[in-house]
């Protein structure tokens, strides 16, 4: 980040505009909405600048402008020069004003038609009478703590009450009934929560992969149970003040046991908390989702899961393989290179008109090629590697059965890889149907 948002307050405060052009006098306008004093100047003088909150440079000669902006630096008062990065200690962003709701965006100088693209698109998002909401929730401030003195319980209320009836009431300026929906739902408010676990896909690792419940649930969540690095692109989506408990699992160190993880799960819900579990790709394909459902059934914690694109529907769609074909492939096995016990098991895997994805097959690859070569596969069958399939670091090497168990160990660099085997991994060319594009 290299500048800090904040917001000043300027009410009935001094703020010197040096400069008289038109330039200058948008800038004064945008201030006075702010309820800032207004001190217009043509040439700098020192003395200008006493009890100044801000200072903003436009339209004025260039010794003005840095006299101005050294004087400020001096004296620690923000200083905007406008078009001039380099003489500004502040800058002013594009504005979203649903006051007391206030959104600025700021490309950092870098570019300030992209921030005003940007403000466009949110002002279109957010409907005009938001403001509104923010004064309902204002109004009933103290009566919502008084009523809801635990924390979780106050944020729980507030989630459901802001984002419902009352606020759509409010937005809609009937602000009457409004008030009256919400007393309504904060009598009937629960004031110990019970507490729930959403066992949450994050898809392969790339925000935008996300589905738009996952999302609700980690602005919702208390605390965020995680287990795969590479997930930051999600977590970023996450309340910033949740709580996150990483329990990862980087294969062969197990930061903690399976049967901890669901302990942790169980104690964090009795305590009123809204947990997310959030596991990469669906939480019931190979990640232990449904060892961590039933602990939570046993104790009597009620649990959703929410669906997540798994790596072999990511890693397909990235790499332009269809898992099924008409021509090539009729059926898709999720399968994976491990069994519990460290050992491998193809049987019954090579069946004509198939495509194998084999999860977390990458160490054993020459043991899988030589056990699906033995149940009758030709060692020209097409395949594929797909390192962190669906994300922008996503990387491709096909090939076939032999070929790929030769070259993949040198070839991946670590990150989760998936390897696809069939007839119709081949389709869409050597490149697969992107090489078009
Ligand atoms: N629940 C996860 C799978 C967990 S098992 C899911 O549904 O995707 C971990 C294995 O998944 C890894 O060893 C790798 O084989 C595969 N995997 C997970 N994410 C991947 C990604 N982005 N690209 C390629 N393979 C991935």
């Amino acid at each position: 980040m290299q500048h800090f948002p904040v917001f000043l307050d300027l009410q009935a405060r001094p703020v010197l505009v040096l400069g008289t052009g038109e330039v200058a006098e948008r800038k004064a306008d945008l201030l006075r909405q702010a309820g800032a004093e207004i001190r217009f100047a043509a040439a700098f003088e020192e003395a200008l600048l006493d009890g100044c909150a801000l200072a903003i440079g436009a339209d004025a000669p260039e010794a003005e402008l840095q006299a101005l902006a050294t004087a400020c630096r001096a004296r620690g008062i923000p200083v905007n020069v406008v078009d001039r990065p380099a003489l500004c200690t502040a800058l002013m962003p594009a504005i979203i004003d649903r006051a007391p709701v206030t959104i600025a965006v700021s490309s950092g100088g870098a570019a300030p038609v992209l921030a005003r693209m940007i403000r466009q698109k949110i002002e279109a998002l957010l409907p005009p009478g938001l403001g509104r909401v923010a004064a309902l929730a204002e109004r009933f401030k103290s009566a919502v703590r008084a009523r809801l003195p635990d924390l979780a319980a106050r944020r729980r209320f507030l989630d459901a009450a802001l984002g419902g009836l009352p606020a759509d009431l409010a937005i809609a300026g009937r602000e009457v009934e409004a008030d009256t929906a919400f007393v309504a739902a904060l009598d009937s408010a629960e004031t110990r929560p019970r507490g729930m676990v959403h066992l949450v896909g994050a898809g392969p690792g790339a925000a935008d992969l996300l589905t738009l419940r996952a999302l609700r649930l980690l602005g919702e969540a208390d605390v965020i149970v995680h287990d795969r690095l590479g997930t930051e692109a999600v977590l970023e989506m996450a309340r910033r003040d949740a709580e996150r408990i990483f329990v990862g699992k980087a294969r062969a160190n197990h930061c903690m046991k399976q049967e901890d993880i669901n302990a942790l799960l169980v104690r964090l819900a009795r305590e009123g908390k809204r947990v997310v579990r959030l596991k990469g790709g669906d939480p019931l394909v190979f990640g232990r989702g449904g060892e961590e459902a039933e602990a939570l059934a046993a104790a009597g914690i009620p649990c959703e899961v929410v669906p997540g694109v798994t790596a072999a529907l990511a890693c397909a769609a990235g790499a332009g393989i269809p898992l099924t074909h008409r021509d090539a492939a009729r059926a898709v096995t999720f399968v994976t290179g491990h069994r519990r016990d460290g050992g491998i098991d193809v049987r019954g895997l090579v069946q004509p008109g198939q495509t194998l994805a084999i999860y977390m097959g990458i160490s054993t690859l020459a043991p899988l090629r030589d056990g699906l070569i033995a149940e009758g596969m030709p060692p020209s069958m097409p395949a594929a590697v797909v390192e962190r399939g669906g994300t922008p670091q996503q990387r491709v090497l096909r090939g076939t059965l032999d070929s790929i168990a030769a070259e993949a160990p040198a070839w991946v660099t670590g990150g989760p890889a998936l390897l696809l085997v069939g007839e119709a991994v081949a389709r869409g060319g050597a490149r697969g149907w992107l090489a078009a594009a």
